[in-house]
């Protein structure tokens, strides 16, 4: 099992690991690794991994069959190196900025408006989250993504917290979101902003409201009756 270094310190963005796992040449498993694998709507980290000089472009990661595995862009990793890898940092904070500022918001549009979120997908000059509401109208998106600006405005920390599975289903709104999860899970991350939101979560976020910038909607789309998609970007 490689130890997931992204899940308690997501500003790790150098670290030294083994190489564990080779197949066909480029598919790499560490045994430590903050190269975060797709998943959750945050797209992969990309980097490089040095070995006595050389270095490998880490071009994609995703997990496989248990597994955190790295594609490199060429062969010469061997079971048993050991490795320097570092992230692209620039990359992965802006991802980090956006899924917390995901949160925020779809906390406020639940809250407000009992608006469900449907998908979310974070990119790297904008993100995207589909919701469902009633009486939808661009009036009260723009009212709610005001009250997610004071929110950051006012700061708070966020913080990594563990629960049991008892803990997170005795809480209505932590267990609509671990529903659905693996029953083998018996552990659940929460990521917590202040006292204004708690989610079931396993991807980065950062460690203050305000290093979020502002929240500004790019563009809303009609996807049917009651479901709408907003893009939104983040300016510093
Ligand atoms: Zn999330």
């Amino acid at each position: 099992m490689t130890e997931a270094l992204y899940m308690n310190d997501a500003y790790l963005k150098e670290w030294e690991a083994n190489v564990v796992k080779v197949k066909d040449d480029k598919y790499i498993v560490l045994d430590s690794t903050a190269f975060y694998p797709k998943g959750g709507g945050q797209p992969c980290d990309e980097g490089i991994i040095t070995k006595n000089g050389d270095t490998f472009r880490v071009v994609y990661v995703g997990k496989f069959s248990g597994d955190i595995s790295h594609e490199v862009d060429k062969p010469g990793l061997l079971v048993g190196d050991k490795v320097h890898c570092k992230l692209d940092w620039e990359q992965r904070y802006t991802y980090m900025r956006y899924h917390t500022a995901s949160h925020l918001l779809s906390n406020i549009l639940y809250n407000r408006a009992d608006a469900k979120i449907t998908g979310n997908q974070i990119g790297l000059d904008k993100t995207r989250m589909d919701f469902s509401m009633e009486d939808y109208s661009p009036e009260k998106l723009h009212v709610f993504v005001e009250e997610a600006n004071r929110i950051i405005e006012n700061d708070a920390r966020i913080t990594i917290d563990y629960m049991s599975r008892d803990e997170v289903m005795g809480k209505p709104e932590l267990a609509r979101l671990a529903m659905g999860l693996p029953d083998k899970i018996k552990e659940f991350r929460i990521i917590r902003i202040g006292d204004i939101d708690e989610q079931v979560d396993g991807g980065t976020h950062v460690k203050q409201l305000n290093e979020i910038g502002q929240i500004e909607v790019i563009k809303t789309v009609n996807k049917g009756k009651d479901n709408r998609r907003v893009y939104f970007e983040l300016k510093k």
